[in-house]
C-alpha cells in the first residue's frame, strides 16, 4: 500500500510541525458540491470568462443581455446554497485545534473553511458573502444561506431581469446607503492580503497545498515560497498540478478522503 505509506509520511511530518500552513484552492470544496472552475464541467465551460470573470465584462453583459447569465447565475446560487463544509475543511480545523496548523490561505470565496471552525483564514480572492460599499469601501459579512435565499426570491421570475434589478439585489451600505458588490476578486483585480499570505508561507514549517492547480497567481507561489524558506510541502490533489518539483509528499486523492486519513494518522502518532 504505497499510498498508505504516503499518508503516514504526511502524518509524521505534520505531527512534528508546530507552525503548519495550508494553501487551498477550489478542489478542497469540490466534495462540498461546489465544482472547480477549470476542471471538466466547471463554470468556464459554460460561461465566457470575458463576460462573467471580469467586473467590466459582467456589468456590460448584465446591462445588454442579463438573461444570458441567469441560468449560470441561478445554478451558482443553488450550488453555494446547498454546500456544507466537508471532512477536508474539518480536518484543517482539527489540525488547528491540535496546535499544528496556524493559518489557512484559501483562494475560495465560499466561507466554508470559517464555517468548519478555522479561526485564522486568509481569503486571497475575497468572500462572496461579504459586501463592499462602492462609495465608502466599508464591508459587511452576511449569513451565506440567508443571503442566497433572499437573492433567489428576487430572481424567481423566469426570464425577466434587468440590470437595475441586479443592483437592487445587493444590500445597501449600512454606513452611507450606497450600492455594494460582493467583495470577491475578479480577473484583473488586486488579490487581497498577499503580504500576510507570503509571511505565513515563509514562516511555516510545513505547507499543505490542497486542491489547488498552481496556475492561479500569485496564490500559486505560496508552496514555492514555503519550500524556499525551508518548509516541507505536502500536496493533496487527485489531478496533475504545478507543485511536483517542491512536494515532499504527494497524495493523489480527493481532499476529503486524504485529509481525513491524514488527521486520523496524526492522532495515532
Ligand atoms: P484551482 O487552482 O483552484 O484548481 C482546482 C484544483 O482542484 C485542480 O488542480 C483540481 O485537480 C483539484 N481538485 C479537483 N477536485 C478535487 C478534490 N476533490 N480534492 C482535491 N483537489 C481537487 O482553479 P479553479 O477551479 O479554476 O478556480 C479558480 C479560482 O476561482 C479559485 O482560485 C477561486 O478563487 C475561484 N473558485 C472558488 C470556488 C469556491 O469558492 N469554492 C470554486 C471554484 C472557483
Ligand atoms: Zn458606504
Amino acid at each position: 500500500m504505497i499510498l498508505g505509506q504516503e499518508i503516514l509520511r504526511a502524518a509524521k511530518i505534520l505531527a512534528e510541525a508546530e507552525n503548519a500552513a495550508a494553501s487551498c484552492g477550489a478542489g478542497i470544496s469540490a466534495e462540498s458540491g461546489i465544482p472547480t472552475f477549470r476542471d471538466p464541467g466547471g463554470v468556464w465551460e459554460r460561461a465566457d470568462p470575458a463576460e462573467m470573470g471580469t467586473s467590466e465584462g459582467l456589468i456590460a453583459t448584465l446591462k445588454t443581455n442579463p438573461q444570458k447569465l441567469l441560468p449560470v447565475f441561478r445554478d451558482l446560487l443553488d450550488t453555494f446554497e446547498q454546500a456544507e463544509p466537508n471532512p477536508a475543511h474539518f480536518a484543517l480545523r482539527h489540525l488547528e485545534q491540535m496546535g499544528i496548523l496556524k493559518t489557512v490561505v484559501t483562494q475560495n470565496i465560499d466561507n466554508l473553511q470559517q464555517e468548519a471552525g478555522s479561526t485564522d483564514v486568509i481569503e486571497v480572492h475575497g468572500n462572496g458573502f461579504r459586501m463592499r460599499c462602492l462609495k465608502c469601501g466599508r464591508s459587511k459579512c452576511y449569513p451565506r444561506k440567508d443571503m442566497i435565499r433572499r437573492i433567489k426570491e428576487k430572481i424567481q421570475a423566469p426570464d425577466s431581469v434587468a440590470f437595475s434589478d441586479i443592483v437592487e439585489l445587493m444590500p445597501k451600505c449600512e454606513e452611507c446607503g450606497s450600492v455594494t458588490r460582493p467583495d470577491v476578486v475578479m480577473f484583473g483585480e488586486a488579490v487581497k492580503d498577499i503580504p500576510k499570505s507570503f509571511e505565513a508561507a515563509r514562516k511555516c514549517d510545513v505547507m499543505l497545498a490542497i486542491g489547488t492547480s498552481g496556475v492561479v497567481y500569485p496564490a500559486a507561489y505560496l508552496p514555492f515560497e514555503a519550500k524556499e524558506a525551508g518548509a516541507r510541502v505536502i500536496v493533496v490533489n487527485p489531478n496533475e498540478n504545478a507543485f511536483h518539483r517542491v512536494s515532499d509528499v504527494y497524495i493523489p486523492l480527493k481532499a476529503a478522503e486524504a485529509m481525513d486519513q491524514i488527521v486520523k494518522a496524526v492522532k495515532e502518532q
